[in-house]
């Protein structure tokens, strides 16, 4: 099988050809179909971030297949049925956090693409408690940007507790973003689109925000204050700066949902705004298993549009070219064999 291996730091991805990895108790063998190429996984193949990968390893967490090997004692899934494999790989299912419905923050969890080899390649393994199935009528090109970028924006905005009647931030309206949008339309919240090209602005208004707002040449604090300020910002741009600016626009009470992890990132949060407004500074990571299956379940009945472009693997080192540019128009999905 092939992969695209991370060897360097910094190092374009190298096509290796490998055996088909053996299932091990617990696992199962996925053959690939679709593969996201989300943020993430440029910052890992960077080394980005403080906890690092260790190369050589195989990115990719919006990984979409079909199981074609069962590990000892996996019963609840069968050869043959599609599903997703995420960034939460494995968690250990005992610690408070497990046990509090969140998965998320488990201290012993595992990341696929990080932790243990991903979805960049023709064939991977997965913790068959983790391997989601995708419901009848999500196609795998469709399932694999949900399986991080919606499932992270849709948790966000439930952390958030966006609801009706409340005006919503999304700055960056990437891979995440543009699911963001639709999760807080949703949601029933009136919709503020921020970024810095005019293809994500047309996009964004294409799927239904109401306000946008073109960070190279408005004052995004301004204009979200002169709507009366946001209730909830989600920060998705790869930009400290942005992180800044929405902070700023928001009203009282408001709160900033951190998602984005731009390297060695830091915000100045103002003590005296932060006290006397009485907003929140709220990191959130990916979804639970239950939170993907709900994204799942929206788009199996028609309420979100997964944007995507196709590229063979081997063509990942311009992806993430392209990604780094600002040039892809909301996802970039690596088809590994959907037959179109
Ligand atoms: P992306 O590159 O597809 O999207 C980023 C968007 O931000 C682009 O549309 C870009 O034009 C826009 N942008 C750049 N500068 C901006 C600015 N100053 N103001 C407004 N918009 C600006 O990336 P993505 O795949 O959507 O990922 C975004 C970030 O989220 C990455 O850092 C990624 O690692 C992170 N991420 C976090 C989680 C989590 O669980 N917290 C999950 C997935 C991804
Ligand atoms: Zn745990
Ligand atoms: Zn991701």
């Amino acid at each position: 099988m092939k992969a695209a291996v991370v060897k360097e730091f910094g190092a374009p991805l190298v096509i290796e050809e490998r055996p088909d990895p053996e299932p091990g108790p617990g696992q199962v063998r996925i053959r690939l179909e679709a593969s996201g190429l989300c943020h993430t996984d440029i910052h890992a193949a960077h080394g980005d971030w403080p906890v690092k990968p260790v190369p050589p390893f195989v990115p990719g967490h919006e990984g979409v297949g079909i199981v074609e090997k069962l590990g000892e004692g996996v019963t609840h899934l069968s050869v043959g049925e599609r599903v997703a494999v995420p960034w939460l790989g494995s968690a250990c299912g005992r610690c408070e956090h497990c046990l509090s419905g969140w998965e998320t923050l488990c201290g012993s969890q595992v990341n696929t693409g990080y932790g243990c080899d991903g979805g960049y390649a023709e064939k991977m393994l997965a913790r068959a408690d983790f391997a989601q199935a995708v419901p009848d009528g999500v196609s795998a090109l469709d399932a694999a940007p949900l399986t991080c970028a919606g499932v992270t924006t849709y948790k966000a905005l439930k952390v958030a507790g966006v609801g009706p009647a409340q005006l919503v931030a999304i700055s960056g309206v990437g891979g995440l973003g543009h699911l963001a949008v639709q999760y807080a339309k949703i949601a029933g919240a009136t919709v503020a689109a921020i970024d810095v090209t005019d293809d994500k602005l047309e996009l964004a208004r294409e799927l239904g925000a109401d306000i946008v707002i073109d960070a190279r040449t408005q004052d995004v604090a301004a204009e979200l204050k002169r709507h009366g300020g946001a209730h909830a910002a989600l920060a998705l741009a790869v930009n400290p700066a942005a992180f800044a600016a929405v902070n700023s626009g928001l009203r009282r009470g408001g709160k900033l949902v951190m998602v984005a992890l731009p390297a060695h990132g830091t915000l100045e949060i103002p003590i005296f705004d932060t006290v006397l407004n009485g907003t929140s500074v709220i990191g959130s990571i990916v979804g639970t298993r239950q939170d993907l299956d709900e994204v799942f379940r929206l788009h199996a009945a028609g309420r979100t549009r997964v944007v995507h472009e196709t590229r063979p693997l081997t063509a990942v080192n311009e992806a993430v070219d392209e990604v780094l540019r600002g040039e892809v128009k909301a996802r970039i999905v690596f088809d590994l064999g959907t037959g179109g």
